[in-house]
């Protein structure tokens, strides 16, 4: 996959786009006004794994607890401001990292100019953040609905009014809650311009069906090269935004380390708690944060029709017999291990690599 050329714009101590990891990030959803709940979800969400959390900024109270927040915590911060561009200075001037705004319900161009001398003053980036359901009149006008070309239009209108007051630093998204909407736009936008591109599925859903979309949309774009930072929205605890967020990276192959299992479906062939063995073993790696420095592809195969083949191409894994299993390393069996055994022995394998 050869990734899309994109300029790279720092957020703190962050790097967002050119060759850099793809950025994950999460937004709170506690009282914007309650500094201790805030404060205790950002926190989750940095132990989780998140790089960038987003707190929405309605009120003056609220831009005090972000300034606060950014005290306590070692994360970069971006404001979420919509309609009152105040929010957006008062934000700024309590620490915010970055902010993201939708230009078109700021207010009108003196109100979006004020932002920008501000963003240039305190060297703050900024998102335009363009959503299917909030698009100008006169784009709903023009395509008579929302479409991928009315999203690109309206971020690259919203880009260029920020670059004409002096913006370079900017990263854009194009979401909508219909997926396939979300990834025409974004391979719209991707080849009209050079700036880091957001990537989500607006409105997702609950975890489940969230993750799927949030899948499908974001993994399709993330396989063209097309994307530099990911949010995974889901109607869910903000935390399992990054879980899935991280396994959409690992399932594209963006992961930086850590542990890829392949492991079959099971079939009548199988004679070994298969689903039992794949299923502790991929909990023990979570609740153990095991995490290999490179790249680690580990088989967990149900018999000797595939499990050798698949062993081979992995670091190493299993092929089920009866009540025990082969262990493969490098494609040679190596040894014979008894079934209660089994997650054990791997673990013992992938701590090596830690
Ligand atoms: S690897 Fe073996 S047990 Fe697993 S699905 Fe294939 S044939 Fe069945």
């Amino acid at each position: 996959m050869t990734r899309r050329h994109s300029k790279t714009i720092r957020i703190a101590s962050l790097a967002l786009g050119g060759t850099s990891p793809i950025v994950i990030q999460s937004m709170t959803n506690t009282d914007p006004e309650d500094f201790e709940a805030t404060l205790r979800q950002v926190r989750a969400l940095k132990d989780a794994g998140c790089d960038l959390v987003r707190l929405t900024v309605p009120s003056e109270n609220a831009a005090n607890v972000l300034g606060r927040v950014r005290e306590a915590v070692d994360l970069p911060l971006v404001a979420d401001i919509h309609f009152d561009y105040k929010m957006a200075l008062l934000a700024m001037d309590r620490g915010a990292d970055k902010i993201r705004i939708n230009p078109g319900n700021l207010g009108g161009r003196e109100k979006l100019e004020a932002v920008a001398k501000k963003a240039l003053d305190t060297n703050t980036p900024i998102r335009v953040g363009i959503n299917g359901g909030s698009l100008e009149k006169e784009l709903l006008k023009k395509y008579g609905h929302p479409c991928p070309e009315a999203l690109c239009e309206s971020a690259l209108n919203a880009a260029k009014s920020l670059e004409e007051c002096g913006i370079s630093d900017l990263v854009l998204s194009v979401k909508s809650s219909d997926v396939k909407m979300a990834v025409a736009a974004n391979r719209l936008i991707a080849a009209s311009c050079d700036y880091p591109l957001h990537l989500g599925v607006t409105e997702a859903g609950t975890k489940h069906m969230g993750t799927i979309k949030s899948a499908v949309g974001i993994g399709s774009l993330l396989l063209d090269g097309i994307g530099d930072t990911i949010r995974v929205s889901l109607t869910a605890d903000p935390v399992e935004e990054i879980a899935a967020a991280r396994e959409i990276l690992d399932a594209c192959g963006l992961s930086q380390g850590g542990v890829e299992i392949v492991s079959c479906p099971t079939c009548g062939r199988t004679k070994i708690d298969l689903v039992g063995i794949a299923t502790e073993l991929e909990t023990r790696i979570k609740q153990e944060a095991l995490a290999p420095s490179r790249r680690l592809k580990v088989a967990v195969m149900g018999c000797a029709v595939n499990g050798p083949g698949e062993a081979k191409e992995a670091d190493f894994g299993i092929a089920g017999g009866v009540g025990e299993a082969l262990l493969f390393e490098k494609g040679e069996i190596t040894k014979k291990i008894p079934q209660d055994r089994v997650v054990d022995c791997l673990l013992d394998k992938i701590r090596t690599f830690c």
